[in-house]
């Protein structure tokens, strides 16, 4: 049975979408069967995973509106070694949409009970918010993982994060944790980012992973080829280190 988490961190651009399509693809690597879901509108994750967004015939959206089920709107990345539920801008309406709906929260959760069966690890990739979509990601998931920038504003922003986590395991979801923080685009030479790297172990102990993903290129150049890191460049240092990451969850998802 699958162990479903949510690459999530309401602050934009701080490597949710890398993380998700790098670990999907490191994950994969190492022998686990995964699916990918990209539940933001920019469909970043989908693109990055070999899959035209504009192409897609289903998608999130209509899984999340009932008229498709997972099965059907799934694809295979087969260059990844992933199935992806893709996402484009009609996601976006989704919102609006399902403000009638009931149970509304955990239309995804509902869904994805239908496949979990099928793979080791479902990840879903967050939009940089704390919106009904997110919610639905979080509603579905056993753990959060946060990719985080050791920077100096990077522990206020944590807070509203770690308050919507709260409210959703007290209210919706009591399978709910913060699996870990993960520190991206790290680069040791800063002297800030030591400092804050080492702030964040002392406050949150063994939630962050051992792993440090570092700053680099390789990982920015991917997605222009429609891949993942790990896949366009496995050499690469970042590739190297989600892989390194991937093996560190297989470990971590033992003492669930
Ligand atoms: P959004 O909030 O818009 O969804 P995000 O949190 O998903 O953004 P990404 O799209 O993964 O963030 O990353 C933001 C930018 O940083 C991208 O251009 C990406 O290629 C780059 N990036 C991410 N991780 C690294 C890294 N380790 N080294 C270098 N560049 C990186
Ligand atoms: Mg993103």
């Amino acid at each position: 049975m699958a162990k479903i988490f949510c690459v999530a961190n309401q602050k934009g651009g701080v490597g949710k979408t890398t993380t998700t399509v790098n670990l999907a693809a490191g994950l994969a690597k190492v022998g686990q069967r995964v699916l990918m879901v990209d539940l933001d509108p920019q469909g970043n994750a989908t693109m990055g995973s070999g899959v035209d967004k504009r192409q897609l015939e289903l998608t999130i959206y209509d899984v999340l509106l009932e008229s498709a089920s997972i099965g059907e709107a799934r694809v295979r990345s087969e260059k990844c070694g992933y199935d992806v539920l893709g996402a484009n801008r009609e996601l976006a309406g989704a919102e609006v949409e399902m403000v009638d709906i009931e149970r509304r929260e955990k239309r995804l959760k509902t869904a994805l009970a239908e496949v979990q069966a099928q793979y080791d690890f479902i990840l879903i990739d967050c939009p940089p918010s704390l919106s009904m979509l997110t919610l639905n990601g979080l509603c579905a998931a056993h753990g959060v993982v946060v990719p985080m920038q050791c920077e100096y504003f990077a522990l206020e922003g944590l807070t509203d994060l770690v308050n919507t986590i709260k409210q959703v395991h007290a209210n919706l979801n009591p399978d709910l944790a913060i699996i870990g923080l993960l520190r991206v685009m790290f680069d040791p030479r800063i002297t800030l980012q030591q400092q804050v790297s080492d702030q964040l172990k002392s406050h949150f102990g063994d939630k962050v992973f051992n792993t440090v993903i570092p700053r680099n290129v390789r990982l920015a150049e991917a997605p222009s080829y429609g891949l993942p890191g790990v896949v366009f460049d496995p050499a690469a240092k970042g590739s190297q280190a989600y892989v390194e990451f991937a093996r560190e969850m297989v470990e971590r998802i033992k003492t669930l």
